[in-house]
């Protein structure tokens, strides 16, 4: 793994101006990371990236490199990019071991999170770092939003958010109050009456939009997202149709492969997949199967019609031709969760 990291590190060209930095949503200084690994500062380089990012290492497994930091690296326009990912992980996940820093001092204010996804994470950080008094009220039992209930283990495992915990928030001062979903027993206004400054509002997108088709919600059909949250509760089968091909298709059809689905096809409704590449890589080596310009029309107890989709000028102007059925003990409706 060292060498690895350092084989990478040794390729990049130090660029003034940085693609790879453009590239990176939130402009994470690339160049002087990878400046300060080689000349054996860890520390420094691991300080810079959680400074920048609190989820440095949440964002080293599970962002779409291949679009930002990656896709943008001038090493890629002819051969392969640096690898950055492969090098964060190994600094901030090296650094993070050490973090054991106290709270900051009081600045006196009391602010409210409502989620702890990404976002609610981010700025309860960001925030303790400038004296608030942060409270975190999350509806679920355990800190995370997406990160824990739809990336699957093998993706982002759970461990990490668990230090997240520990590291950022518990030792940081920052108060969970689990289980507690604002709104419930709590509103927004008990929050003001007990003196919370701020409130900030990152309860996420969970509700999954639904294809608007006959036999939707028949026995064998399931939302992927749902799935996702706990996939040990269902019982799929050995033959399952994910319909969507995206990101998010893809964490649905590879967790239902390792769960013992053996004969599992995505339908995609264009000619080729919205899922990244990488991701689409490991979905086929896994083995599941493609079927593209697949629109469903209906499902039924025993499987999915679907027309080939000839064109689509518009969501309304659909031409299709052969309505076929395809047979399959279970649907897993996928395109129905977001994807970035
Ligand atoms: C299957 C899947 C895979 C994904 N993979 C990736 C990926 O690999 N890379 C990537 O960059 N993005 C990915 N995404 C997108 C990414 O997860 C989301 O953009 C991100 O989670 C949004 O963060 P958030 O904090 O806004 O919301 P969420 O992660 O949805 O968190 C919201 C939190 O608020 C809580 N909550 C909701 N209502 C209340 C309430 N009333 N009171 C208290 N708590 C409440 C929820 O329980 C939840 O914990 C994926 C999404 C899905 C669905
Ligand atoms: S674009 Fe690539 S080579 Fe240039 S600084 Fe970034 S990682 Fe290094």
């Amino acid at each position: 793994m060292a060498l690895h990291v350092m084989d990478e590190a040794n390729r990049c060209l130090q660029c003034k101006v940085p693609q790879c930095q453009k590239g990176c949503p939130i402009h994470t200084n690339i160049p002087v990371a990878i400046r300060l690994l080689k000349e054996n500062k860890l520390n420094e380089a691991g300080k810079m990236l959680f400074e920048n990012n609190p989820l440095t290492t949440v964002c080293s497994l599970v962002c779409n490199h291949e679009k930002q930091c990656e896709g943008h690296c001038v090493l890629g326009r002819k051969g392969a990019p640096v690898h950055f990912s492969t090098i964060e992980n190994y600094i901030s996940t090296t650094f993070a071991e050490q973090m054991t820093a106290g709270p900051a001092p009081s600045n006196g204010m009391k602010v409210a999170i409502i989620g702890s996804g990404p976002a609610g994470l981010t700025i309860a950080i960001i925030l303790q770092r400038y004296g608030y008094n942060v409270t975190i009220f999350e509806g679920k039992d355990k800190i995370g939003g997406v990160l824990r209930y739809g990336i699957p283990e093998f993706r982002l495992p759970k461990s990490v958010l668990d230090d997240i915990q520990y590291r950022h928030l518990e030792l940081k001062g920052i108060k969970i109050r689990p289980n507690t979903l604002i709104g419930g027993a709590i509103g927004i206004e008990d929050l003001f009456r007990d003196g919370y400054k701020a409130i900030f509002v990152g309860t996420g997108v969970w509700k999954p939009n639904s294809l608007h088709i006959k036999g939707e919600t028949f026995g064998n059909v399931h939302f992927g997202i749902n799935y996702l949250n706990n996939p040990d509760s269902y019982r799929l089968g050995n033959r399952v149709i994910v319909i969507g091909a995206g990101n998010a298709a893809m964490d649905v059809a590879r967790t239902a492969i390792r769960k013992g689905s053996h004969d599992l096809t995505c339908f995609s409704i264009t000619k080729e997949v919205a899922a990244s590449h990488y991701e689409f890589s490991y979905a086929q080596l896994e083995g599941v199967k493609f079927e593209y310009n697949k629109k469903p029309v209906e499902i039924t107890d025993d499987g999915v019609y679907s027309g080939i989709l000839l064109k689509m000028k518009t969501a309304a102007l659909q031409i299709l031709m052969e309505l076929t059925l395809s047979i399959q003990q279970t649907v897993l409706l996928s395109q129905s969760v977001r994807d970035l």
